[in-house]
């Protein structure tokens, strides 16, 4: 084997030193080779389109000419960019097929389907000589991804860096809004093959530009009909995008923790196969180029320093380079914190790589338009000396130009450096194996005897999506952990919230813990660890962060949102521990076991038992209302009884879905009410649907089938109850009048339909006029249906929108002034483990939290409830009467009992005398989670005045006529990450006609 390329006398000159490449960068010009023709038609309407000279670079302002090779114009019919032509996904890839079969510097791969079966490709773009070596190429940086496979041997590695080109990943208009990447990238991939001159070709020389011109190709179709039908109706209001992909909208780069979405697996797995050096994401918003890599603070805390020096280098590099062709607004550093590892650019710095993110400036769709910023836009600062224009004419041209012009800038500086990168790359993943030596932890426990198996082990499939090796314990083995803090937590999980002037202990505490055989291993000599440590981590973002401009979330703990215990495991004796390393997915054993022709299956809120009921869902179950114990073991309240069943269907679902079932000579005698499959609707708005898409997502993972309608059914449909049991609102955003009012009602109505000039817009749902909201029939139509019997379930605004408009009598809400829990993880406590919906849950779990709403509980309708009278300014000590000059003390009566924050104030006296507003006891609302106490609330990210909340209702359920209203003050479907709470709104699902199930009324 030969680790030289004979065909790049360059190399020779940069051979692992940056200061070369700036030599080199210094003699190859930017600009067109003038021995190489141009084409005068397309470089003519470049000039045209681009709306003033200083929107340009000498890199693009041309076109090469060539005669084999056809340019982006046999496809779009005019010019990358030009005004009115947004291309279909389809009509990309047709061009991109048509320069492969044109070059062999050229090579497209389809790397999977969207939710909606539509092709993602990638396209490989470099010299005939590098891409004819394309998989000799992997194989090289395969073993620099993986040092273990050189024995982290210094020497080899350096022949192999020597020896490789790296791969330099770019990705387009995953935000499907954010139009100009496609027609860019078609333009890119052809200056690539076809530009002689210096500059370009060296690029081509020494780097594979790997592209992926639509990410999200289901939403660029959508927004391409919606842009379609703007032209076709000049003076119209259009369609909002409603829908991006089948899903979710803009969060659909907020996916790579979760991983839920099929565009987020298709990239991160074309990420892990050709181990690129670059992840670099296009998206549009800031005017005019913001390479918000460089961003601001806090940077994510678990990737390697070198990483960070490389945003910095690479993304200054590009405001040098791109200030020097006088192209104004182009800047690095601004409002972006590098924190959460959940944007689909971050899959590159959570594997050893760089992850990149350029805002451009878009006009949402290729219309151009005279733009008018604002004045934090376009005044100069520190970090951005030229800025934009106040006021300037712009076109998705000007936009092209500044993609193009700054990823070739981009790409010829990693060229031109490329063995310093790879061998950063090398000693990125290096770091990552050595990570038990230097900052461990060592390993990441999850343990054998966890009750949860279905959601560890989709814990754990999660984890080797993200290429991540998990190994299991084939004995006992005992390793030290984080200490357990606090004598009533049991977990090892942090107990209290850390208040912001304690100051981190110089060494953790460790205690030594003993693990049962069958524990699985998460060992951090490996390669991917950085990931892995990440999202098993626990998060602090600190109350007085300087960083106040919050981005996204500032938690993600996969364990604690899962619901499933990760320990910590801190020195090196757990990997030696006798272990296999797991060569398939993850799977939870499941079965029958022999002894009766009853069965009964306990109830942890795993979330494969959803599935078991809708999968048999003719097979009648019923639920426990209280613990039982049967075949030697203890069931949890809310098992599942299943007296008559087919046992091979049974056998076939357990064994598949991973739940145990055991078989009993009798059914236990312990009381019972049955648990079916209801028919569920979700509803949604045409204002937003992002939020819900999390829901939907969930349901259709766990194959919960569900009527998909929006609020102008409802409104439309004066028996709900006829068609459906239950009708989940998951959050929207907009507010409650917003709900019922829709959309203003000026103007034309404006369609979301499959026509002709549409194709792509409908398939989730559609309606002849996106305008009218659930209005007040729809709002009395939900009344009845609850009335009726039926159970509504609210999160969070839409809760509120339940709570405003009267669903809820003796609930109120308010929004938090001082709290600030921004995508944070917190506490919950179990206030009523007899109701349905706590089945299967502990005594605590951790949920998700968005600034919350504030629940207050009255008994009457109306109160807003004044609770624990302080006393007032008097005489005496503070538990003394308060005894008025010039008369005798009187006998005060017994002070009311103190009530807590979570409980229903008692009925007084005074109320019952004319009960007019007193809610009768089946009536009245029931807790079943709080937020826990303010010292136990914190369990991960960023939470400042938690008092605020501490203690308040959290899960709530109102009883309403027959029927009920679930309200969450927590969301407990987010992003594909909070497993762990799906079961609360299972358990109100299945549990829908007997909620009331347990509960203890109170007399009066
Ligand atoms: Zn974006």
């Amino acid at each position: 084997m030969t680790f030289l390329r004979p065909l790049r006398p360059l190399f020779l000159y940069v051979l692992c030193l940056a200061a070369f490449g700036a030599i080199v960068n210094a003699q190859v010009k930017p600009g067109r080779d003038p021995n190489q023709p141009i084409d005068q038609d397309y470089t003519n309407k470049i000039r045209e389109y681009t709306t003033a000279p200083y929107f340009n670079s000498p890199l693009t302002d041309y076109l090469p000419a060539s005669s084999d090779v056809p340019s982006p114009k046999a496809v779009l019919g005019d010019v990358a960019g030009a005004p009115g032509k947004l291309p279909y996904a389809e009509d990309v890839y047709k061009y991109m097929r048509m320069l492969e079969r044109a070059s062999p510097r050229v090579k497209v791969f389809s790397i999977g389907t969207t939710e909606e079966g539509r092709e993602m490709i990638a396209v490989a773009i470099a010299s005939e000589q590098l891409i004819s070596k394309l998989d000799e190429n992997r194989a090289r940086l395969a073993k620099l991804a993986d040092p273990r496979t050189i024995n982290m041997d210094e020497a080899e590695a350096d022949r192999l860096v020597a020896a490789s080109f790296p791969v330099y990943y770019i990705t387009g208009t995953i935000h499907s809004p954010e139009t100009g990447s496609p027609t860019a990238l078609m333009e890119l991939a052809y200056r690539l093959v076809v530009d002689n001159s210096a500059y370009v070709k060296s690029i081509r020389d020494s780097v594979v530009t790997l592209i992926t011109p639509v990410v999200e190709v289901d939403g660029r179709n959508r927004m391409v009909d919606v842009y379609n039908w703007h032209l076709a109706h000049p003076n119209q209001n259009w369609p909002s995008l409603v829908y991006w992909g089948h899903y979710v909208a803009h969060d659909n780069n907020r996916d790579a923790i979760g991983l839920s979405l099929k565009l987020t697996r298709n990239v991160l797995n074309t990420y892990i196969a050709w181990k690129p050096q670059v992840l670099h994401d296009l998206h549009e918003s800031v005017p005019y180029l913001y390479d918000n890599t460089v961003g601001d603070g806090p940077y994510n805390a678990w990737v390697d320093p070198i990483l960070t020096d490389e945003w910095q280098m690479i993304g200054w590099n590009n405001v040098s380079e791109m200030t020097k062709f006088g192209m104004p607004g182009v800047f690095a550093h601004g409002n972006f914190d590098t924190w959460s590892p959940g944007y689909l650019m971050f899959i590159a710095a959570t594997h050893n790589g760089i992850s990149r993110l350029y805002e451009t400036f878009g006009n949402a769709g290729a219309d151009t338009l005279e733009r008018t910023l604002s004045p934090s836009d376009y005044q100069r600062t520190w970090y951005r000396q030229n800025p934009p224009l106040p006021k300037a004419k712009w076109s998705q041209r000007n936009n092209n130009n500044y993609q193009q012009s700054a990823l070739l800038t981009s790409l010829h500086y990693f060229g031109n450096n490329s063995q310093l990168f790879l061998k950063n790359f090398y000693l990125k993943s290096k770091r990552s194996i050595d990570k038990p030596k230097n900052e461990g932890p060592a390993a990441s426990v999850l343990p054998g005897d966890e009750v949860r198996t279905g959601n560890q082990a989709e814990l754990l499939r999660t984890l080797q999506a993200q290429g991540v090796e998990i190994s299991r314990s084939a004995a006992p083995f005992t390793t030290a952990v984080k200490k357990k803090v606090g004598s009533n937590n049991t977990s090892g999980r942090p107990a209290a919230s850390p208040s912001p002037s304690a100051s981190p202990t110089p060494t953790p505490k460790t205690e030594d813990r003993t693990f049962p055989a069958g524990s699985y291993i998460v060992r951090m000599d490996q390669p991917y660890s950085r990931i892995a440590d990440a999202l098993l981590d626990y998060q602090y973002w600190a109350p007085n962060d300087p960083q106040t401009d919050i981005y996204d979330d500032t938690a993600w703990t996969m364990g604690e949102l899962a619901n499933v215990e990760v320990v910590r495991a801190t020195d090196a004796r757990v990997l030696q521990a006798p272990m296999e390393r797991i060569t398939g997915e993850v799977r939870p054993a499941g079965g029958i076991s022999s002894g009766g022709s009853a069965y009964v299956v306990n109830h942890n809120a795993d979330n494969a038992l959803v599935t078991l009921r809708y999968r048999l869902k003719d097979v009648e179950m019923d639920a426990a209302e209280e613990p039982f114990e049967a075949a030697g073991r203890k069931f949890n309240r809310g098992s599942f009884i299943i007296r008559k069943a087919a046992g091979d269907d049974l056998r076939r679902a357990a064994n598949e879905l991973g739940v145990q079932v055991y078989a009993v000579a009798d059914p236990p005698s312990v009381k019972t009410h049955p648990v079916r499959a209801p028919r569920i609707a979700m509803m949604h708005t045409w204002l937003s649907t992002q939020d819900e898409g999390w829901y939907r997502v969930g349901f259709d993972q766990l194959q919960v089938p569900f009527a998909y309608i929006s609020t102008q059914d409802v409104s439309r449909e004066p028996n709900l109850k006829s068609k459906y049991d239950v009708i989940l609102f998951g959050p929207v955003g907009r507010g409650a009048q917003a709900i019922i009012n829709g959309m203003p009602m000026y103007g034309n109505p404006i369609p979301w339909k499959k026509t002709q000039l549409t194709p792509n817009l409908g398939s989730i749902d559609e309606t002849d006029d996106m305008r009218p909201g659930l209005s007040w029939s729809g709002l009395q139509n939900l009344q009845k249906f609850v009335k009726d019997g039926g159970l509504f379930i609210t999160v969070d605004d839409t809760s509120e929108f339940a709570i405003n408009y009267g669903f809820t009598a003796g609930v109120s809400a308010n929004r938090s002034q001082r709290l600030r829990a921004i995508g944070d993880i917190l506490r919950m406590k179990t206030v009523d483990a007899t109701s349905p919906i706590a089945y299967g849950y502990g005594d605590s779990l951790a949920m998700y939290c968005m600034n919350g709403a504030i629940y207050n509980l009255n008994n009457g309708v109306g109160g807003r409830g004044g609770r624990n009278p302080q006393r007032m300014t008097g005489r005496g000590t503070p538990d003394d009467p308060d005894t008025p000059q010039g008369r005798p003390p009187v006998e005060m009566p017994e002070p009311p009992p103190r009530v807590e924050a979570w409980e229903l104030p008692p009925v007084m006296d005074e109320q019952r005398r004319n009960a007019v507003g007193l809610i009768p006891p089946n009536q009245r609302p029931r807790v079943v989670l709080r937020y826990a106490d303010s010292r136990d609330l914190f369990v991960s990210g960023l939470l400042d005045n938690g008092d605020e909340i501490a203690q308040h209702a959290a899960v709530i359920d109102v009883p309403s006529g027959n029927g009920h209203v679930l309200l969450f003050s927590t969301n407990p479907f987010w992003r594909g990450q909070t497993k762990g709470s799906y079961f609360l709104v299972f358990n109100a699902i299945l549990n829908w006609d007997n909620l009331n199930a347990g509960r203890k009324l109170e007399d009066k």
